[in-house]
């Protein structure tokens, strides 16, 4: 195992041999020690983190079908077991402020693309930490580990819909395991970091407690709604996750992003004064 997995000198917890009871190996729960594998790698990479954990089962079923196929796909010989009793950690790092301040900056008859470019930037550099930290988790847990985004496909392929079946929703399991509730712009909002966040999973078939989904706190604010006509036509378009797509190409930042939603979100929605990053 690479050495970058485990902190000096600490031993790989017991706790990951299956059916192990985890106050009898570590006096932590295994949830909290999950909890202290994701800190300690958010904090080497200088970012901040949130943890959730759903039922395998409860995502599964959650998912488009297509997604389920994919899901079934990774599991491979595991799925059985992680049907049983596995679990979905969801993990998310959070984007530092001056990314999400970067986004969309009017210069006056038109938006400053280099700042929204370090907001791009930093896109990629969480996705990274992500796959980086996913993969970790995964080795030192047991499980497998399902990575940020199938990046560079935004712009190749034809339509929206051609992504579905290459990737597994990590909203779903954020979603389920109280990361966030699903906002009016269809992103998943924490309630501390806002929907300024990125997402990755791993699935596991090791004894962990759950965490419960939390209630809707969107109610009456339509911050995003306001930033993105897209949005707020989304129930009379077609698809306006294809308009967003194209939006998105249209922008030729050097990774597939907009995130004015989630710029209005942090700072213009109701919840702007608690919000933190
Ligand atoms: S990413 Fe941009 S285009 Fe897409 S929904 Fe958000 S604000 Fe609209
Ligand atoms: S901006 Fe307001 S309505 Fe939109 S996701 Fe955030 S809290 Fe919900």
């Amino acid at each position: 195992m690479d050495s970058r997995m485990r902190a000096p000198g600490e031993a790989l917890k017991p706790f990951i041999l299956k059916g192990a009871t985890q106050t009898e190996m570590t006096g932590d729960s295994n949830l909290e020690t999950v909890r202290r594998y994701l800190e300690a790698e958010a904090s080497r990479h200088g970012l901040k983190c949130f943890l959730g954990v759903a039922p395998f089962r409860d995502v599964h079923d959650g998912l488009l079908s297509v997604q389920r196929t994919k899901l079934r796909e990774i599991a491979g010989e595991r799925l059985h077991s992680f049907m049983e009793g596995g679990s979905f950690i969801s993990i998310a790092f959070a984007y530092p402020e001056a990314a999400i301040d970067a986004i969309a900056v009017d210069i006056g008859g038109g938006f400053d693309l280099d700042a929204w470019g370090f907001y791009s930037d930093w896109y990629h550099r969480l996705n990274q930490a992500l796959n980086e930290t996913s993969s970790v988790m995964a080795e030192r847990l047991g499980g497998v580990a399902i990575p940020a985004t199938t990046s560079g496909m935004i712009a190749v392929i034809e339509h929206v819909e051609d992504y579905y079946p290459l990737v597994v929703s990590h909203r779903v399991a954020a979603e389920l395991s109280g990361v966030g509730w699903r906002g009016k712009n269809e992103l998943i909002v924490n309630p501390v970091h806002s929907c300024a966040i990125r997402l990755a999973s791993i699935i596991t078939d090791m004894p962990l407690e759950r965490t419960e989904p939390i209630p809707d706190g969107c109610g009456e604010c339509r911050a995003c709604l306001d930033a993105c006509p897209f949005l707020d036509n989304k129930d009379k378009l077609e698809n306006y996750r294809e308009q967003c797509r194209r939006y998105i190409v249209s922008l030729g930042l050097e990774h597939e992003v907009c995130g004015k939603c989630i710029k209005a979100c942090y700072r213009e929605s109701v919840h702007r004064d608690a919000f933190r990053l």
